[in-house]
């Protein structure tokens, strides 16, 4: 039997960042992730295997960072926790000893009973290397895909797709709009146009009745009865937390399914914690369970289970909501809440928003405009949210408001924020549009 002062369940963004942390703030103590896969693919990167980057094995995440940080690594699944004799068990026969768990057994693709969707050529996104190769070859032979879900995973698909088939590419989308668990309105209707002028079909405000065929895919049927072509469909309409493990070994799961844990990661077992998507969440917003599977709220997550194993060192503030997507050219991104979260979440808030070339200049290269909307409350003036498009240095940007969010800032604030700006850069610094945005929501609070 092996001894391990640290096992590390899980190699992905979670598990890796976990062990990276515990071997920083506890360079003294032994330590072992286990995980099931040869090889870890990037999972943020795994729509871009099927243009941009061409194939599973230029995605994936190297092991040296393991060795690098004296991390033993064991490639096997995990099938029992005993909690009493604290030992994990393995599918290949091993039993290894822990003093501290930390489970990052992440998650799987949501599969709702739809009929069809277990015809061949329908795929769900597993984050798993073989499975990703057997899809982009089934993809090559297609000419009509339909892509279920118009979330961003769904709509980097779209993309990807079409940059790399020959095939006609339609999104479904339950909600009135692609990507509006994310975004306010007219963001989305621009996402929408981009998507369009692009070759891409989106069809909104409408449900998937069933994927139609005997063996294989042949058509997908819309609720109302309109069907469409499809000899392959690929499904992205969430995760659900892998919690077998945690479930079995007696932890509780929380409202949204995930494993039960304290504000440092720590489960109901003092010498276990849990961390990535197969954690339960809550919101930064008011505490409320929160659903949302990140891989930059997993980190987040790993860095507090990792420094909190022999002393509590961190703290959770909640999930903020932080990320971004690019359709062609043009990228979308938001942090915290969009106005008709704000309304959801019963704040009584005011918006301000500013537009600007993103170079000065405007004829200097690489011009392109950004626009930047932000939300605060009306009472106090302080940051719920903000989203940004046009120009990809949004996906920096938004992390500049996600910091104004996580530190309370107010409108004043960030309307006296001394930023830096370069002609071939950024806007100019009359026309900014972070701060222009804070000035107009002054103005509307005035
Ligand atoms: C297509 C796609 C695109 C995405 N894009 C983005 C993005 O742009 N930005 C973003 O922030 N997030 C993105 N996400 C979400 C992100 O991928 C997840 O939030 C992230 O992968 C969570 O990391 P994790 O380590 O918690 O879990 P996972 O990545 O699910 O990893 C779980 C790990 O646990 C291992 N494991 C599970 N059970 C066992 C067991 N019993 N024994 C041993 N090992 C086990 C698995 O093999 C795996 O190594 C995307 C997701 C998908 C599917």
């Amino acid at each position: 039997m092996k001894h391990t002062d640290i096992a590390v369940v899980g190699g992905s963004a979670a598990g890796i960042t976990a062990a990276i942390t515990a071997r920083r703030h506890y360079p003294e103590k032994k330590q072992l992730l286990i995980r099931k896969e040869e090889q870890v693919l990037i999972p943020c990167g795994i729509p871009y295997i099927f243009g941009t980057v061409g194939g599973p094995e230029k995605n994936l995440i190297p092991d040296e960072v393991l060795a690098k940080n004296g991390i033993e690594l064991v490639i096997d699944e995990v099938t029992e926790v005993d909690r009493e004799k604290g030992e994990v068990k393995t599918a290949g026969g091993e039993t290894i000893a822990y003093d501290r768990l930390i489970l990052a057994t992440g998650s799987l693709p949501a599969m709702p009973p739809v009929p069809g969707f277990q015809l061949s050529n329908v795929f769900p996104v597993f984050k798993d290397v073989a499975q990703l190769r057997s899809m982009q070859k089934a993809l090559k032979e297609v000419s009509d895909l339909v892509i279920i879900g118009g979330g961003f995973i769904g709509v980097e698909f779209a993309d990807e797709c079409k940059k790399a088939l020959q095939a006609n590419v339609s999104i479904v989308e339950m909600l009135p709009h692609c990507l509006m668990l994310a975004y306010d309105e007219e963001f989305c209707a621009q996402a929408e146009q981009l998507l369009d002028s692009r070759g891409i079909t989106p069809i909104t405000d409408t449900k998937v009745a069933r994927v139609m065929g005997e063996d294989r895919v042949e058509g997908v049927e819309l609720a109302g009865g309109r069907t469409l072509r499809a000899q392959a469909v690929i499904v992205g309409i969430g995760a659900i937390a892998n919690v077998n493990l945690a479930k079995n070994a007696g932890l509780p799961i929380g409202p949204t399914g995930g494993i039960v844990v304290d504000r440092t990661m720590r489960t109901l077992d003092a010498r276990i914690f849990a961390c990535g998507d197969c954690a339960e969440k809550f919101s930064f917003f008011g505490g409320r369970p929160s659903p949302l599977k990140l891989a930059s709220i997993a980190t987040a997550e790993a860095r507090i289970a990792g420094a909190n194993l022999f002393g509590t060192r961190r703290e959770n503030i909640g999930t903020v909501g932080v990320w971004s997507t690019v359709i062609g050219e043009t990228a979308f991104a938001t942090a915290g809440l969009t106005e008709s979260l704000a309304a959801r979440h019963g704040y009584n808030y005011v918006v301000g928003a500013a537009e600007a070339i993103n170079r000065h200049p405007g004829g200097m290269p690489g011009a392109h405009p950004m626009k930047v909307k932000l939300v605060f409350e009306k009472h106090n003036a302080m940051i719920l949210g903000g989203q940004v498009m046009g120009d990809k240095a949004a996906g920096e940007v938004i992390n500049a408001i996600s910091a104004c969010v996580q530190r309370r800032m107010t409108a004043e604030d960030i309307a006296m924020f001394q930023t830096g700006t370069h002609p071939a850069l950024t806007a100019s610094p009359i026309s900014y549009q972070f701060v222009n945005a804070a000035e107009a929501a002054i103005a509307a609070l005035r």
